[in-house]
Order: structure tokens, then C-alpha cells, then sequence
């Protein structure tokens, strides 16, 4: 009988999430594919051995639906940005399930979206549960350098490095050549300082979260 309650005890301790040694950041790139921006992200991120997470726009797939398969295939997380990249917290349950199906039916096969990151990060009650029927948590950030507004690879890397910690989400975009030299310098500078680059996934389990569909989570630091 102890024997049996000691094994049950164990069994448990095994089951509960644990929050990993090291430091550790979610690089994350919105509203690709888009080309050779892309290539030369892919490029970079494979020399530096570093996993980060797409966020992909259905319009978008449907014209690169080759790169998307590269970013599958090299061991990127992918996720719904939505099709037209419209806001989502304004559009009905109907129009909403369109964006999400639409968007995965472009997804290269065997890739399991569980991540949704709303354009702007609009939400609204019926997006919540929608994506709680879809098995999708949704995904902010916790750092956000404006790299869109800024255009200045050297100010965007600055933005961050000077504020990032352990188990934070960045938000850029895979839209312009000083995104992706930004998203380099970061990745040469924070890994001097011992952080690691992980998919948002890996990142959740690396801090003992469990996603949870539809949820909504901006950072995982403790
Ligand atoms: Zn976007």
C-alpha cells in the first residue's frame, strides 16, 4: 500500500511543469512569408543554429507557399496570423472561422498550428472561444521594439537587448531588410549573454506553462 502511495507521489512530482536552468527568448516574425526577406532570415537563423516562430498571413501563403514549407521543414514553429490580416476582434464568428481555415488549408502538410497571434493583437470575447474550439492559445509579446515604424536596425536591436529577460516574447516582422539585420545583431549580442533562442512553444515548456487553448499569453518570465 506505502508502496504504492510513494509511486503515485512520483508519477506526479513527474507530471508537474518545472521551470528550466538558463535564460531563454522567443524570437517571433509576423506577416511573412515574404521572400527574400525570408530567405535571408532562414539563411541567418541557420547559421546561428537558432529556432525562432512565424507568425504567416494567409495572403501571404498563398504566394510562397515554398518558403513556408522551408520554414517548416528547418524546425521553425509556425502560427495564424489570419488571412487578410484584418482586425479580428471586429469580425463575426462566421468571418472569424474563414480567416482561421482558410489560413491552415495553406499550411505546408503535417504542420500542427496550436498558436494564433491576432493582427495587432485585437481580440474579443468571440475570437477567445473560437480559438478555445480550435485548439489555439493566442500569443502577444512582452517586447516590442516597433520595428515596423522604426526602420533602423541599429535602434530596433538597442530596443531590445536593453530590456530583455528570461522568458520574454519579441515581437518583429518579416517584412524588411532592418528587421532581419536587427533580429541578427539581437541573436549575436543576447547569446554573449548566455540567453538561448526557442519557438514560443519550447519557451512555454522551458518555463513550466502549459498552453492552454484559448488563452492569451504575452511572455512567460517569472
Ligand atoms: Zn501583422
Amino acid at each position: 500500500m506505502r508502496r504504492g502511495i510513494c509511486l503515485l507521489l512520483i508519477l506526479g512530482l513527474l507530471c508537474i511543469p518545472v521551470k528550466a536552468e538558463g535564460k531563454y527568448v522567443a524570437l517571433t516574425f509576423d506577416d511573412g512569408p515574404s521572400g527574400r526577406f525570408t530567405r535571408r532570415l532562414l539563411d541567418g537563423l541557420e547559421q546561428r543554429q537558432v529556432k525562432a516562430t512565424f507568425f504567416l498571413c494567409g495572403y501571404r501563403l498563398k504566394d510562397y507557399q515554398g518558403l513556408a514549407e522551408r520554414i517548416f521543414q528547418e524546425g521553425h514553429e509556425i502560427g495564424l496570423h489570419g488571412y487578410s490580416h484584418d482586425n479580428m476582434s471586429k469580425m463575426t464568428p462566421a468571418q472569424l472561422e474563414k480567416e482561421l481555415q482558410e489560413t491552415k488549408k495553406l499550411m505546408p502538410e503535417g504542420c500542427r498550428c496550436t498558436l494564433l497571434r491576432p493582427p495587432g493583437g485585437a481580440s474579443s470575447q468571440t475570437l477567445q472561444s473560437i480559438t478555445k474550439r480550435e485548439n489555439l492559445s493566442v500569443i502577444l509579446w512582452s517586447v516590442d521594439p516597433r520595428d515596423w515604424a522604426n526602420h533602423d536596425a541599429a535602434v530596433v536591436q538597442a530596443s531590445v537587448v536593453e530590456r530583455v529577460s528570461d522568458g520574454d516574447i519579441v515581437l518583429l516582422h518579416d517584412m524588411c531588410d532592418c528587421s532581419v539585420d536587427a533580429a541578427f545583431g539581437i541573436i549575436d549580442a543576447l547569446q554573449k549573454q548566455g540567453f538561448q533562442f526557442v519557438t514560443v512553444s519550447e519557451l512555454a515548456r522551458l518555463q513550466g506553462v502549459i498552453l492552454e487553448p484559448g488563452r492569451t499569453y504575452s511572455g512567460f518570465s517569472k
